[in-house]
């Protein structure tokens, strides 16, 4: 297949990038590269060093004797959308180029403002430029388990059948989402959705859940390959987060009690989500949504396990800090969410090892000297 990766340069795009080029699709990659400078903005970078997109790619085609051309733009320009569509041909777009930290979007107004308009703007190109360029081109556009937010009942894939003064109907499952960035990709599951039924075109939302790891069979061929990985406070995510504190002697960062219960996934699932959705394409006019994710753990769990893996394997005693939650968010409740399309389809889970946890906290210890501990604590709230 002919598949567009936008966020190509990005912490899920790079790997699925490379592990769709293996699997011997032809892949290009869209990027701003705007992720680079978020980096500068906020004075952090990755833990691990990552090669600039172009040593990436060349990088690969000496590897596996595989090109993978690069259009390297905006998606809030259509006319950069629409040159790459007409070019490129794409059977399917894999979108995943969006500004994706909660906290970024919650910094303040500027901040949600940009948020919104880069993804849903974005987005809405990417909409148009199926509809007019490649109509049977297949949408699988990245969403999050945060849009559902955590209700007292079961979370569904997408939709809810619902029975109402003696009616029934299947609707979309309701959102309440946690952060303007959240919101923003509720907006664009509306967007989509209502270009499905309007234009006939074909999408699979992905909610996914947090991804941890960072290594793919791929990635770990060659220093050019390495993926990036964040520690710091606005893009760090739980998990790989504590990993890198645990290796560097930071406490690590539970955010109140801790009990919130999220949705994870490893990036080798990832990909091969990824790869299954486009493998398996929704239907002209269907809007489908899948929730990716493989396990579920409260944050607190997440942090007494990388505690416990530290000491056993590497006799470093790990503290816990139980901080102000910079968040509004509940901190004790009710979580269970459906993950049962993606297995239906063939997804053979790597659920979490100790080995994981382990391997992270060696490539943390590697590259310690990366780590600024300024940029670790929450800097922006919610309040
Ligand atoms: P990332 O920030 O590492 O990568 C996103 C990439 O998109 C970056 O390379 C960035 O330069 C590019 N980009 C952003 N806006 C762009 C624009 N307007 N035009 C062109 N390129 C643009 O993020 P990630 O962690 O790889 O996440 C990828 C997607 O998956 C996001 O949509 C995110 O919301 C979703 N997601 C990620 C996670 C996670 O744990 N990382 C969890 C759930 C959902």
């Amino acid at each position: 297949m002919r598949i567009l990766v936008a966020g190509g340069d990005g912490f899920c795009g790079w790997p699925t990038a490379l592990h769709l080029s293996k699997r011997g699709h032809e892949v290009a990659i869209a990027d701003s590269l705007i992720r680079r400078k978020w980096d500068e903005e906020l004075g952090t970078q990755s833990l691990t060093p990552i090669a600039s997109l172009e040593e990436r790619v060349a990088a690969w085609r000496e590897a596996s004797g595989k090109s993978i051309p690069v259009y390297i733009g905006d998606l809030m320009s259509y006319e950069f959308v629409e040159h790459m569509f007409k070019e490129f041909q794409p059977d399917a777009i894999v979108h995943f180029a969006e500004q994706r930290s909660a906290p970024y979007s919650m910094i303040d107004r500027e901040h949600a403002v940009f948020t919104q308009m880069n993804n849903v703007v974005g987005n809405l190109n990417v909409l148009y430029a199926i509809k007019d360029i490649t109509p049977d081109c297949h949408l699988i556009k990245l969403g999050t388990m945060g849009e559902y937010g955590t209700p007292n009942i079961d979370i569904e894939e997408g939709y809810i059948k619902i029975q109402h003064k003696g009616r029934e109907d299947v609707l979309p499952y309701p959102k309440q989402p946690f952060s303007f960035y959240h919101l923003s990709k509720v907006h664009d599951s509306h967007n989509i959705m209502f270009a499905c039924k309007s234009w006939g075109i074909r999408a699979t939302d992905l909610n996914q859940g947090v991804v941890y790891g960072l290594w793919t069979e791929e990635t770990r061929q060659a220093e050019a390959l390495y993926n990036r990985v964040d520690y710091d406070g606005v893009f760090g995510t739980a998990l790989n987060r504590f990993c890198i504190q645990a290796a560097t002697g930071h406490p690590l960062t539970v955010y109140g009690k801790g009990g919130q219960t999220r949705a994870f996934l490893d990036i080798r699932d990832t990909v091969q989500c990824i790869e299954l959705a486009a493998l398996h394409p929704a239907e002209p006019g269907e809007f489908r949504v899948f929730n990716q994710f493989t396990e579920q753990f409260s944050v607190l769990e997440l942090a007494e396990r990388v505690q416990r893996v530290a000491a056993e394997r590497f006799s470093l005693q790990a503290e816990i800090a139980h901080l102000p939650n910079p968040r509004v968010e509940k901190e004790e409740h009710y979580y269970h969410a459906v993950h049962t399309k993606l297995l239906d389809l063939g997804l053979q889970p790597h659920l979490l090892s100790d080995d994981l946890i382990a391997d992270l906290i060696e490539t943390a210890t590697r590259y310690r000297d990366r780590v600024d501990f300024d940029v670790i604590a929450p800097s922006s709230t919610w309040r």
